[in-house]
């Protein structure tokens, strides 16, 4: 489908960490799928310093009722757009590719009683505008969401993840990973090696299962390669529409 450019005004450019922003904004965004992303696009400097303009893919993190979008994005060292985007204010101008795309939707799910949603660093974000929907809520006895990250500081949306624990508090964990320091609740490693030797599904009290479970993976290529690797130790198989599994993943970079 042909992409359409729609302006956006900045409301809040939200600083979680040094690397890490919340960007609100405000655009005529047409019916969307959580978990489907948007690419946005901005000035960025060329070679010779002549302002062009550049785009990138990002996860919309609100729900499709809520009046701003957001995305949760982190500075790339030399990354030309996810540094424009850091330096953005409130009521600044850019530019958002319509509609929606992306197949990392529930409705590409197949039922399952229990779905482990597993996110490294910003992959947490389509899983944030999932559960803002009834959908995960209704289809799913248990839903556990797993965020790795670097240092505990990025354990970003606490606010957001824990009103989910309250409203749902048997049906839903978050289990926190710190790959580079030790964190109170947080378990301490990568997500493939804390499937393998045991540790995730004892913190979450569930079996991670062929039977049971359909496992989403999103982050970065590596991190998706080695859970998928572990997985199918389980006998688990990527999810295809023509051939049902119980992996689905969308890969960052
Ligand atoms: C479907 C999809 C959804 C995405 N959603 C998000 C999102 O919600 N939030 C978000 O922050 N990013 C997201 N990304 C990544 C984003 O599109 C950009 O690639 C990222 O912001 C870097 O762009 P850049 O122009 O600043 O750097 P570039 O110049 O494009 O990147 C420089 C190098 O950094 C690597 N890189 C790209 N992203 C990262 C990263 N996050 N951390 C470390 N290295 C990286 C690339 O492999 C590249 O080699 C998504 C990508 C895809 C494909």
């Amino acid at each position: 489908m042909a992409s359409n450019w729609i302006p956006a005004k900045v409301i809040e450019n939200r600083v979680l960490t040094a690397r890490h922003f919340s960007l609100i904004f405000d655009a005529q965004l047409m019916p969307f799928e959580a978990g489907q992303f948007a690419r946005l696009q901005v000035d960025v400097p060329d070679e010779d310093g002549h302002m062009v303009k550049a785009a990138k893919p990002y996860s919309l993190i609100n729900s499709p009722e809520e009046k701003y979008g957001e995305v949760y994005f982190n500075i790339v060292p030399g990354g030309k757009v996810s540094n424009a985007l850091a330096a953005l204010k409130p009521g600044d101008s850019l530019e958002i590719a319509q509609p929606c795309v992306g197949f990392f939707v529930l409705s590409q799910i197949p039922d399952a009683r229990h779905i482990w949603m597993l996110a490294t660093g910003t992959g947490i974000g389509p899983y944030l505008s999932m559960l803002k929907t009834a959908e995960p809520w209704h289809r799913f006895q248990k839903i556990i969401l797993v965020h790795a990250v670097s240092h505990a500081e990025e354990l970003t949306y606490q606010e957001l993840i824990m009103r989910f624990k309250h409203d749902h508090p048997s049906q839903f964990g978050y289990i926190p990973v710190v790959s580079r320091e030790d964190y109170p609740e947080a378990l301490r490693g990568r997500i493939p090696a804390l499937i393998e030797d045991g540790s995730l599904e004892k913190k979450a009290g569930l079996k991670i299962s062929k039977e049971e479970s359909h496992v989403m993976i999103c982050g970065n290529s590596g991190f998706l390669k080695d859970t998928k690797e572990v997985l199918k130790k389980r006998g688990m198989e990527r999810h295809l529409n023509h051939k049902p599994g119980q992996i689905s993943s969308e890969q960052y970079f």
